[in-house]
């Protein structure tokens, strides 16, 4: 795998740490004291704009925006994107305006929500932000945008929701060459790596570096919004695409895909009890603020299936934390 072939923005704060989570680990242990150690990923810890997992995407898609002679990037997200918030961060550092169409995918307007939180970030990095209501077709809507601001002299480039194409997913083929060397420096033999999986970039990039690294480590995505059969169709589908822009041969097979959608409640955004149980047990066992959409739905998840059983007593597991804090602020009554 020769990813100094492809051009990189550095924008992260790399490598991010890998820390045991020593607290949790025997909490969740059964009477006798055994159970997985959990170990945590830092990729909220990725430095911008108070950091996130679409900070390393941003490092490929923004460096193929300037070597396409962007002025302007559009991207899309939901009201409360940490993807919209990380562009527009790294737009402003690079001095490109930043366009941000926002869905309106939960229905709420209170101010938490509607304002504050990540909304409150898009706006001080100077992001141009356009409401879109639920169920539109944001694709078309980000290329009417881009016709229309080609037609004003502009020259725009165009992210897919959450930076997750073969070009962003570049940045977790990455982040899993960073995870392997930290493994074997350390020591550490990593069973299973967990994560909150959405717009399918950071998994499908995970499992392309794991596959092609021939790692052997099987990556388990939390779903957040889609039911199971589409959302990994969509990671097998961008991790295959992905391998192919690497220029490797297609190694990666439908089990190397896996992910779980029990933990998503009534919908994407929209808070669960496990999610506020998750979010105060790391604040309070760990100091780690996770958020209320992703990583708090994913920790549901991994703690109701360490509690099951579904793990073996002495496996290494590792937690992807992707980041989203700021999103806690937009959350305060499911939280407080
Ligand atoms: C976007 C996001 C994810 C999901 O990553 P995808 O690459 O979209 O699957 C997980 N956690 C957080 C905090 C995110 O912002």
């Amino acid at each position: 795998m020769n990813l100094a072939r492809f051009p990189r923005l550095r924008l992260a704060h790399l490598p991010t740490p890998l820390e045991p989570l020593d607290r949790l680990s025997r909490h969740l242990a059964g009477p006798d004291g055994k159970g997985p150690r959990i170990w945590i990923k830092r990729d909220d810890c990725t430095g911008l704009s108070t950091g996130g997992n679409k900070t390393r995407k941003l490092e490929y898609l923004m460096a193929d925006a300037l070597a396409q002679d962007a002025d302007t990037v559009i991207t899309q997200g939901a009201t409360q994107s940490n993807h919209a918030r990380q562009t527009a961060a790294a737009a402003a550092r690079l001095g490109l305006t930043c366009h941000l169409l926002l869905e309106d995918r939960t229905g709420r307007r209170d101010d938490a929500y509607a304002k504050s939180g990540n909304v409150l970030l898009d706006t001080l990095h100077g992001a141009v932000i356009g409401q879109r209501p639920a169920g539109a077709d944001m694709p078309a809507e980000m290329e009417a945008l881009a016709a229309r601001l080609k037609a004003e002299g502009r020259r725009p480039y165009v992210i897919p929701g959450g930076g997750s194409n073969t070009v962003g997913a570049l940045g977790y083929a990455n982040a899993a060459l960073e995870l392997l060397a930290q493994a074997a420096e350390s020591g550490l033999r990593i069973d299973h790596v967990v994560h909150a999986t959405g717009s399918a970039g950071t998994q499908a990039g995970l499992v392309a570096g794991l596959v092609a690294l021939n790692s052997g480590i099987p990556v388990l995505g939390i779903g957040v919004g889609q039911p199971r059969a589409v959302m990994e169709a969509k990671v097998l589908d961008l991790a295959r695409a992905t391998m192919a822009h690497l220029g490797l041969p297609d190694l990666v097979r439908p089990g190397h895909v896996v992910a779980n959608c029990d933990y998503i409640g009534q919908g994407y955004g929209i808070p669960t009890e496990g999610m506020a149980e998750a979010v105060r047990l790391l604040a309070q066992l760990e100091g780690i603020l996770l958020d209320p959409v992703y990583s708090g739905k994913a920790m549901a998840g991994l703690i109701d299936l360490v509690r099951r059983g579904h793990f073996a007593p002495e496996s290494n597991i590792v937690f992807l934390h992707t980041g989203g804090s700021v999103g806690l602020f937009a959350y305060p009554e499911a939280l407080a």
